[in-house]
């Protein structure tokens, strides 16, 4: 507790009514103030001009704050608006996006489809086309087995013949002659009317002789041969 001495007791009194509850005590010839310290609390630490500086530096923060918020709110509507405008475009877009897939895959399906029945014709033909070339081999083969066995019968019969003609006529055979003649033809130049016997070619006659050869056949025997 903290005192102070004074000499006279209207000084104490008026020192101790200063620092209320205070006591005043008589010591010798003095007069003693005793008082309780209490942590001083100044209500009012800065001076008038400060406190107005900061009112006015607050009222101005509060203002700043006000108008954040304000504008804090409008960019807090524009963002919902946004975002709202955002799924919309996400929902249109995912409905676009999913009727092209669709469609795409309809498409698909229809492709496949086709093909499908595509390759089942062709399957189905390439039977059929199997079927019928085996009966034409089939049938082939029975003609040439047909014509073997006539070449055969053709072949026997023919050396039965000659064997025959060799038995009764001796030994023979058969050899190729050409024979040649004379015949008439319309004339080459005038076509046959002479050019009123002026044909160079015909003399006038109309005709012309040329030599023709005949191919032919011809059976040698010992009796014949030269
Ligand atoms: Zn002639």
């Amino acid at each position: 507790m903290p005192t102070k001495t004074f000499r006279f007791f209207a000084e104490a009194k008026d020192f101790a009514k200063q620092h209320a509850p205070a006591k005043v005590l008589r010591e010798g010839g003095h007069f003693v103030v005793a008082w309780e310290a209490r942590a001083e609390v100044d209500p009012d630490p800065v001076g008038d001009r400060e406190v107005k500086v900061l009112r006015e530096e607050l009222h101005a923060a509060r203002q700043d704050r006000e108008r954040l918020i304000r504008r804090n709110g409008r960019l807090q509507d524009q963002l919902n608006i946004t975002e709202q405008e955002l799924s919309a475009l996400q929902a249109t877009w995912h409905e676009d996006f999913k009727v092209q897939v669709e469609a795409t895959i309809e498409s698909c399906k229809e492709q496949k489809r086709k093909l499908k029945q595509r390759a089942e014709q062709l399957e189905s033909q390439t039977d059929q086309e199997c079927t019928r070339l085996r009966s034409e081999r089939e049938e082939a083969e029975k003609k040439k087995s047909a014509y073997q066995n006539k070449y055969k019968e053709l072949v026997e019969e023919y050396q039965f013949i000659i064997r025959s003609l060799k038995d009764r006529f001796g030994e023979f055979r058969v050899l190729d002659e050409v024979k040649e003649h004379q015949e008439r033809f319309f004339c080459s130049r005038c076509g046959g009317d002479g050019n009123d016997g002026n044909c160079p070619k015909c003399d006038g006659t109309g005709w012309e002789e040329r030599i023709v050869f005949d191919k032919s056949k011809k059976l040698e025997t010992d009796a014949n041969r030269n």
